[in-house]
């Protein structure tokens, strides 16, 4: 079983990976990972790509899609894979499936884990900090005890990362959007998204998510 995960920031995607790969048993392929390996191992592209990433600059397509056809082309991913963040651009997707095509494969199900842009800048944007003792909470899953005042420390003057801003997580939203767009109507095309309501309860989301895999086996 073939796999690509697809999700917003803060839709779940994450760990309805770690719940596929453990229930069906094929590995984990996510781009850090991969990167990551293949530098420790010093593969050919893996010391490229180190080169590129020391500079600070980004690694080109055709090295990116080499690690992938390398780790594609690994034993364990005989009885399926499921591969995340990748493809991140149309132009990734159309070469990941010669990629798969060259490898005797094809890929079954794209998984797109959906939830609406608002609920996620409601997930994500509400996180905040103790200033005086730097408890982290958030605004509905972990708020204080008490409204205004910190739990651990009593505190009562609290503040949000740049990064947990409702401004900051709405532009990221966006620029994702913008990019993922292109790669799920190429995978529409060819009939192959399964679209997931992400909006729910974990254990709920992977029962549709099993749904869908054991039907297309
Ligand atoms: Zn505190």
């Amino acid at each position: 079983m073939n796999l690509i995960i697809m999700g917003l920031p803060g839709a779940g995607k994450g760990t309805q990976a770690e719940k596929i790969i453990d229930t069906y048993g094929i590995p984990h392929i996510s781009t850090g990972d991969m990167f990551r390996d293949a530098m420790k191992n010093e593969t050919k592209l893996g010391l490229e790509a180190k080169a590129f990433i020391e500079k600070g600059e980004l690694v080109p397509d055709d090295v990116t899609n080499g690690i992938v056809k390398d780790r594609l082309a690994q034993a364990d991913t005989e009885k399926g894979f499921l591969l995340d963040g990748f493809p991140r651009t149309l132009a990734q997707a159309e070469e990941l499936d010669k990629i798969i095509e060259e490898l005797g494969k094809k890929i079954d199900v794209v998984l797109n884990i959906h939830v609406e842009p608002e609920v996620l800048v409601e997930r994500l944007a509400g996180r905040f900090i103790c200033k005086t003792c730097g408890a982290t909470y958030h605004k509905m899953y972990n708020p204080p005890k008490v409204e205004g005042t910190c739990d651990r420390c009593g505190g009562h003057e609290f503040y949000q990362r740049e990064d947990d801003k409702p401004e900051t997580v709405k532009n990221r939203l966006a620029v994702n959007i913008k990019n993922t767009e292109p790669i799920l109507a190429y995978y529409e095309n060819q009939k192959l998204i399964s679209a997931v309501d992400g909006n729910r309860d974990i254990n709920l989301v992977f029962e549709d998510i099993k749904k869908i895999l054991d039907e297309s086996k």
